[in-house]
């Protein structure tokens, strides 16, 4: 029988996930083309811990919460008999704080009514600093925190190599060029600098990229970019695999990772568009930050690294999904914001099984793409 062509557009999270899915499908040719310039998934922060947010968008809160809840089995189905490697993704869990201790008390009721469907937040409990101290000895504030042991943190740029290894080892292609994708009648063309591809299906997962490559097509998008910028320290010597991370109020989060890295951040800058210069006034400003609210410990001469990259917003700034309204067999899915790295693997899964005309595990009608991308008159 003949192969079904199949293309995914961009390999962040969401990408990746999906071509990770469907290489292992035998009746499928896959080729992932991925240019990679700004990518949201290798920049991002890694924080996978939806459940104690105040927003009020019901189908966004059901998304994430599924996704998170997703993660630990795909995991386990993409590492097969090995262990899910620790550098990769970890459920270490997550320190909330707020001015007063009052708020923790009724954020502490809304995670045990939100545990009730999402029992993936674990244990629940608010922390007083000696016990924060414990777990993360260079803590030197005073607050309490409320703690929820589900939390998780994940390397996006690691994850996202394993998924590309393991589907090409899978059979598929991997292309790392930016493309731009024209109509052939009932197929489509993939075009690149030197040469062109003929698909019959074609999942775009290009995130904030999703206008460049539909309007020339007759489209209009309502996607924009926001630039965000992050920062890594190193605490030499202290054993950072099982810290949680922790979420001060305000944007900027500190998140520890393995041998002493620590990442810082992120700002949400919605007038940059596309730029990715990283800007020392922002660096060091999230330093401050985190030392005035977490910890002294933290200071300039312990930055190792930074990097920045582009999220994609909606302007309601709902996530969605689905096949381009009046281009069969081409699937898309954007405006994941500063939460996509937790919803990616699901939304993957959703494009992937699109791709193979199967049910998606989200609801479609909660994330309607026609509603977000439209036909030009
Ligand atoms: C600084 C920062 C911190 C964040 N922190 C968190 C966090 O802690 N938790 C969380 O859940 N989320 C977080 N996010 C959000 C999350 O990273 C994104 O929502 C998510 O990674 C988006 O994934 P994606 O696969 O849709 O797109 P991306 O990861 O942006 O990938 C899109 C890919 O498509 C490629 N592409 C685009 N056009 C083309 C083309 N024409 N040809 C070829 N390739 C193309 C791009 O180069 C890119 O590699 C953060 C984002 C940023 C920027």
């Amino acid at each position: 029988m003949k192969k079904k062509k199949v293309a995914v557009v961009g390999a962040g999270i969401v990408g990746a996930s999906a071509a990770y899915l469907l290489s292992k499908e035998s009746n499928i040719d896959l080729t992932i083309y991925d240019e990679g310039t700004g990518q949201g998934t290798s920049a991002a922060a890694g924080i996978i811990s939806p459940w104690l947010s105040k927003r009020r968008n019901k189908e966004w809160y059901n998304m994430v919460k599924a996704g998170a809840a997703f993660y630990p089995g795909f995991l386990a189905e993409v590492m097969g008999s090995e262990p899910v490697p620790s550098s990769v993704y970890k459920r270490v869990g997550t320190l909330l704080f707020k001015q007063k201790d009052k708020q923790l008390e009724e954020l502490l009721e809304i995670g045990l009514k939100r545990r009730e469907d999402a029992p993936e937040i674990g244990e629940l409990a608010i922390l007083p600093p000696q016990k924060i101290k414990e777990m993360i000895p260079i803590y030197t504030k005073n607050k309490s925190a409320l703690y929820a042991s589900g939390g998780a943190r994940v390397d996006g740029e690691k994850l996202v190599e394993l998924l590309l290894s393991k589907a090409v080892r899978n059979g598929a292609t991997l292309k790392r060029e930016r493309i731009t994708v024209e109509r052939d009648g009932e197929t489509y063309a993939i075009v690149s600098e030197d040469k062109t591809d003929t698909m019959d299906a074609v999942i775009l997962a290009v995130a904030a990229w999703l206008p460049e490559l539909l309007e020339p097509l007759g489209y209009d998008v309502d996607i924009r970019p926001q630039k965000g910028q992050l920062v890594e320290v190193n605490f030499d010597g202290y054993a950072t695999e099982d810290w949680p991370v922790v979420m001060p109020e305000g944007e900027k989060d500190i998140t520890p990772f393995e041998n002493g890295t620590v990442v810082i951040g992120a700002t949400h800058e919605n007038e940059k568009g596309f730029d990715l210069k990283i800007e020392k006034s922002a660096l060091t400003s999230m330093i401050k930050e985190a030392s005035e609210t977490f910890s002294h410990y933290f200071s300039t001469s312990s930055i190792t690294s930074y990097r920045s990259g582009t999220r994609a917003y909606t302007s309601d700034f709902s996530p969605f999904m689905g096949e381009v309204p009046e281009l069969p067999n081409v699937f898309a899915a954007s405006g994941l914001g500063s939460t996509g790295l937790t919803a990616g693997p699901l939304v993957g899964k959703c494009l992937a099984e699109l791709v193979l005309n199967k049910e998606t595990p989200l609801p479609l009608e909660d994330y309607p793409i026609g509603q977000y991308v439209k036909k030009q008159d």
